[in-house]
């Protein structure tokens, strides 16, 4: 049976605490088939149906300590010359227990906006271990920024003088960075992200994100002669817009380039760090699965290990190249999806089972989640690998679309093998952890789950599911309207 896109993940059995390792198969580093159920961890995921209900989005704490570890392993094995910071991007997951978990991790933090910043202060991280990112930043998250000692990773010449401003102000000295905007031009192949075949050179041109090269030397200059700020470093961040490494090889070499020229346009200055944002993709790599051009790619994605060793080794070579010095120089990495990703899954429970024999076969499986709380099914085609937490190891008979609670077509995950299904059947959808529940939605009124984290044997709610008040909590009915309707007569 398949699971790496449809492959198993050969990943040795875990030592586990006194279980028949005959009677458990593993599917990855938290997944495994025991007593013919799925579990996660140590926890049966249909016990956790049962218990928390669904839909239920579920979080292994394990798995997303090891995903922590492995980055920081796998660059600070490979990065000697400096330090190595992990900045997990908050936008992935933004429940405040994960945010814990990665603090105690010792890691940094990718913010976007406000409540991002408040998110990373909440979750304890360590200021100067975030970094403020994002394009049209307002002057009060500059100056609560500042406040806070967070580093600013500046977006457009425009934030400069808010940011002299605030640390003007609040007698302080605030330490920015320059998200650069280097030419990917070299990068033809297309992006996932498309069904159309647009380059990655394309894709990068039309993103907002950075600072225009123009505006670029002039706004360095000036940081660098300033008293309110220290510029520390560069920053640049591609999204996954295909998973193979030599994406970061091409992106290094153009990076390099540009911070070359500018070295030579500020009078020779280096950076302290550079940041060279996300992008990882997870190894199941369920992006872009779900257009036609993408369906028949099965290969596992690089691991970060891939990752570390494609970036280091470009880096070093590309900084020699321009004889720009390195010691000390602290390497920075933003994860997202490749650290939040495959720690959590969605369970959902098989309400109805409902067939048509003509004009064309047809089965679909009614499931009580959707699209809606799965979005990334919409925004980045994703194709969800899917297991029957119920019965894992019963063969399919044949292709059902396993479809969702909304009015729209929601189709959850389409054409899957799936065996005979009944009412109350529970289906897991793999690599659910990142971005999932940070960009659900309330269309048709719907309440958003739960997610609960499992640690070993424990499971505990981290997050609970809204209720029909949350969902009408915002909305205000003028007083004469309500007197109008009450007092209207059908
Ligand atoms: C979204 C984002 C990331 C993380 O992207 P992933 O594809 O999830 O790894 C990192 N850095 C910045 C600036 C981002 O906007």
């Amino acid at each position: 049976r398949i699971y790496a896109y449809k492959g198993a993940l050969d990943i040795p059995m875990r030592g586990t605490r006194g279980r028949d390792l005959r009677a458990m198969r593993s599917i990855d580093e938290a997944l495994t088939i025991q007593d013919d159920h799925l579990f996660i961890e140590d926890v049966d995921c249909v016990a956790l149906a049962n218990r928390f209900g669904t839909p239920l989005f579920v979080v292994s704490e394990d798995q997303l300590r090891r995903n922590a570890r492995a980055f920081v392993r796998a660059f600070e094995d490979r990065w000697r010359e400096g330090p190595v910071r992990i900045l997990p991007s908050i936008k992935a997951n933004h429940a405040l227990a994960l945010r814990h978990i990665l603090t105690d991790e010792g890691m940094g933090c990718d913010t976007f906006g406000a409540s991002e910043l408040a998110a990373a202060l909440r979750g304890g991280v360590p200021p100067d271990l975030i970094s403020v990112n994002g394009s049209g930043k307002t002057a009060a998250l500059i100056g609560d920024a500042v406040a806070a000692g967070a580093r600013i990773t500046i977006d457009a010449a425009r934030e400069l003088p808010l940011v002299e401003e605030a640390a003007h102000r609040l007698g302080k000295r605030a330490t920015v960075r320059l998200r650069l905007r280097p030419d990917l031009s070299e990068l033809s192949e297309p992006t996932d992200f498309s069904g159309d075949e647009i380059s990655v050179a394309e894709a990068t041109r039309s993103y907002k994100a950075g600072i225009p090269t123009d505006d670029v030397i002039a706004l360095g200059r000036k940081a660098i002669s300033s008293d309110d700020v220290d510029l520390s470093g560069i920053h640049v961040h591609l999204p996954r817009h295909r998973p193979e490494t030599g994406i970061y090889h091409h992106m290094i070499r153009a990076l390099v380039e540009l911070l070359a020229e500018l070295r030579r346009e500020w009078d020779g200055w280096v950076p302290r760090e550079i940041d060279l944002g996300g992008g990882f993709a997870v190894r199941r790599d369920p992006t872009g699965r779900l257009l036609p051009r993408l369906a028949h790619r099965t290969e596992l994605a690089p691991t970060i290990g891939d990752y570390a060793e494609a970036i280091t080794s470009s880096l070093r070579s590309e900084l020699d190249r321009h004889d720009i010095p390195v010691d000390g120089l602290a390497l920075e990495v933003e994860p997202g999806r490749s650290l939040y990703g495959n720690a959590g899954i969605h369970l959902a429970r098989v309400v109805n089972v409902k067939r048509e024999a003509l004009p064309k076969p047809q089965r679909w499986v009614e499931s009580d989640t959707t699209e809606m709380f799965l979005p990334d099914s919409l925004i980045e085609h994703n194709r969800w690998n899917v297991v029957v937490a119920t019965r894992p190891d019963a063969g399919p008979i044949g292709p059902a679309d396993i479809v969702g609670i909304s009015c729209g077509f929601d189709v959850v995950v389409p054409s899957e093998p799936l065996p005979e299904l009944d009412e109350g059947d529970v289906l897991a959808f793999l690599d659910t952890g990142a971005y999932q529940d940070a960009s659900a939605s309330n269309f048709n009124a719907l309440p958003r789950p739960a997610t609960v984290l499992v640690h070993g044997g424990e499971a505990e709610l981290i997050k609970r599911a809204e209720t029909i008040d949350d969902v009408f909590g915002r909305d205000m009915i003028p007083a004469r309207l309500v007197a109008a309707s009450a007092s209207k007569e059908f």
